[in-house]
């Protein structure tokens, strides 16, 4: 209903920005209006877009190395890397739930943390094992990172539809060492894991 809405309304103002184009001289002028603001709209999502080449099973398995760090500290085995423009890890982070008594600290946002402050969040990539939280989500888009490698969503599907809406480049790998090392997971300590999704 919505879009539908909003494909009705813009015609009258199509129209009149037609009328005033045919009737001035400097029709020109004005038809470079909304062309500039199109223009606009694609040179800002275009940074997102320069981004390298990675292979998602060999980033992935340093994220599962975080997991799996995790794991041997007794906590949720979630891990994560976030990698710049030129395709070099320059952070990583598991999941401290546990090992930190903090309910926030999953694995991206420990990466997250780890990476500092940074202005090229548009040419980084963050790489997780498992699909991200809203929690997760929202700190992608709060930063304006453009692209989430996920290890897979089959254990937990997160807000990748929120994330696809707004630009940011999803891969998700369905990589069976993801998949095996959260359901191993899930079935020997279910209690911790509903705990973590807050169920
Ligand atoms: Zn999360």
């Amino acid at each position: 209903m919505g879009l539908g809405d909003s494909g009705t309304l813009p015609p009258p103002v199509t129209s009149a920005f037609a009328e005033d184009e045919s009737a001035g001289l400097e029709g020109d002028g004005d038809a470079g209006a909304p062309a500039t603001f199109a223009g606009t709209r694609q040179l800002l999502g275009r940074p997102g877009r320069r981004l390298p080449q990675v292979d998602a099973r060999s980033v992935l398995t340093e994220a599962l190395r975080e997991a799996q760090q995790s794991a041997a500290e007794g906590g949720i085995p979630i891990g994560a890397v976030l990698i710049d423009a030129e395709g070099e890890i320059v952070a990583r982070g598991h999941n401290m739930r546990v090992q930190n008594d903090d309910p926030t600290a999953h694995a991206e946002i420990t990466c997250l943390r780890h990476a500092g402050r940074r202005t090229d969040w548009r040419q980084t990539t963050l790489v997780t094992t498992l699909s991200p939280c809203m929690l997760c989500t929202g700190a992608v888009l709060q930063l304006g990172i453009g692209r989430v490698i996920i290890g897979e969503n089959r254990n937990f599907l997160g807000s990748e539809n929120l994330l696809r809406q707004n630009g940011v480049k999803l891969t998700v790998a369905q990589d069976p060492r993801c998949i095996e090392l959260m359901e191993r997971f899930i079935d020997e300590q279910p209690e911790l894991w509903s705990e973590d999704i807050s169920e």
